[in-house]
């Protein structure tokens, strides 16, 4: 696979959409496996610091709600 950005080979591929990215641009952001509500309502992630980012997908911040899943 080649590097999204310059088309040469690529070492890695982001973790947000998948886009092959080499050593030279590669960036990173912080990725959030999980995230859960405490017992006294405070919301909580655990997040791995300095995942593969593309540097063009765009994660979103605030999750998003899905409808009719139940
Ligand atoms: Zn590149
Ligand atoms: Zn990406």
């Amino acid at each position: 696979m080649e590097c999204w950005h310059c088309e040469r080979p690529a070492h890695a591929t982001c973790r947000f959409c998948g886009r092959a990215v080499c050593k030279a641009h590669v960036q990173e952001m912080p990725y959030i496996i999980h995230s859960y509500r405490t017992a006294n309502g405070d919301y909580k992630a655990i997040v791995v610091a300095g995942a593969v980012y593309c540097g063009v997908c765009k994660p979103q911040q605030d999750p998003v709600t899905l409808q009719n899943m139940e």
